[in-house]
């Protein structure tokens, strides 16, 4: 984030559009629910459009790990392998027992 990113998340108006976000969304993750550690995302890139960043349209109420999913998800990065591992461990876990030994 350059010298322009920090001065936009730190400025008054973010703080009001951020929180207008929020307040639309109940204070919740529109993903899961959550009800904690929320930040509000934008749909379109403050970098992509400048014009839309204080636009209710552009923000939606995320929880950090939904906000992580999403941001990694744009980026086109690939969820890493330990990432990846753990959900295998997970799904492995909630398969019926008879699978399992098969
Ligand atoms: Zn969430």
């Amino acid at each position: 984030m350059g010298v322009a990113g920090r001065a936009f998340y730190s400025s008054k108006r973010w703080d009001r559009a951020r929180f207008l976000a929020k307040r639309r969304d109940n204070f919740a993750c529109v993903q899961c629910g959550s009800r904690s550690k929320l930040e509000v995302h934008h749909v379109k890139r403050v970098r992509d459009a400048p014009e839309l960043a204080f636009d209710l349209f552009n923000l939606k109420t995320l929880c950090r790990d939904c906000h992580a999913v999403e941001t990694d998800r744009e980026l086109g990065r690939a969820p890493n392998a330990a990432q990846t591992a753990w959900r295998n461990a997970v799904d492995e876990l909630a398969r019926p027992q008879t699978e399992r030994t098969r």
